[in-house]
C-alpha cells in the first residue's frame, strides 16, 4: 500500500514513463520520416528548388540522406531520392574524398571528349547502363555549414557528381542510355512501373 505522497510519485512516475515513451515514438517517427524512393515515383521527376537557407533542419535533413545512402550502399544520393526536391546531394568517402554533402550545387567546368561509362541508380535497382558524359568537371556548392567549397575531378567522381546533379533537374539515367541499352533494360523497367521495385 502507498501513503498519499508515495502515490503521487507512481503518477508522476507513470506520467513521466508516457512523457518518454511520446518523445521515444517522434524520434523513430522522425528517424524514418525519409527512405528511398524508386522510379516511377514522381518526386523523381520534378525540377529541385534552392535551399534557401541551411538550418537544422537542412543538416537533419542531410544526415538523412547519408543514412540513406549506406543503408542501401549506394555511392551517391540525390534529395529527391530521399523524397525532397530540394538541391542537395551526398557522395560517399572515394580515395581523396571524403564522404561530403553538395548544397546548391553548380559545375564551373564540364570538359573533355565524351567517354561511355556503367552507371547504376539506388532509384532503379538493378538496372545498370552505359551512359556518355564529358570526363572533367569542376563543381562549386556549399557544405552544412554554409561554406563555398570548389573541387575538381576527372575519373569516377567527376561522373558521380553529374549522376546526382541530374537528379536535381528530374533527369534520370533512363533518360541518358542508348537505344541499345534500352532494349536490354526494358522488362527491368516496366517491372519498376508496375510498382515491383523493392526499396
Ligand atoms: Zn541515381
Amino acid at each position: 500500500m502507498h501513503s498519499s505522497k508515495d502515490g503521487q510519485r507512481v503518477i508522476v512516475r507513470a506520467w513521466l514513463q508516457r512523457v518518454n515513451a511520446g518523445a521515444y515514438d517522434l524520434v523513430v517517427h522522425l528517424d524514418r520520416a525519409h527512405r528511398l524512393h524508386l522510379y516511377p515515383d514522381p518526386v523523381l521527376r520534378r525540377p529541385s528548388a534552392p535551399v534557401a537557407e541551411i538550418t537544422d533542419e537542412t543538416r537533419a535533413f542531410v544526415q538523412e540522406m547519408f543514412r540513406i545512402m549506406r543503408e542501401k550502399k549506394g555511392f551517391g544520393l540525390a534529395a529527391p531520392q530521399a523524397g525532397r526536391n530540394l538541391r542537395i546531394f551526398v557522395t560517399e568517402e572515394h580515395e581523396d574524398f571524403p564522404a561530403r554533402a553538395y548544397i546548391n550545387p553548380s559545375f564551373i567546368a564540364l570538359d573533355g571528349p565524351v567517354e561511355v561509362g556503367e552507371e547504376g541508380c539506388l532509384s532503379l535497382p538493378d538496372i545498370r547502363v552505359h551512359i556518355r558524359r564529358p570526363p572533367r568537371a569542376a563543381i562549386r556548392a556549399l557544405d552544412e555549414t554554409g561554406n563555398l567549397f570548389e573541387l575538381w575531378n576527372d575519373e569516377m567522381m567527376a561522373r558521380c557528381w553529374q549522376h546526382e546533379t541530374d537528379h536535381l533537374d528530374g533527369i534520370l539515367i533512363l533518360d541518358r542510355m542508348s537505344p541499345m541499352d534500352k532494349l536490354v533494360t526494358r522488362r527491368a523497367v516496366r517491372a519498376l512501373e508496375r510498382g515491383e521495385g523493392h526499396a
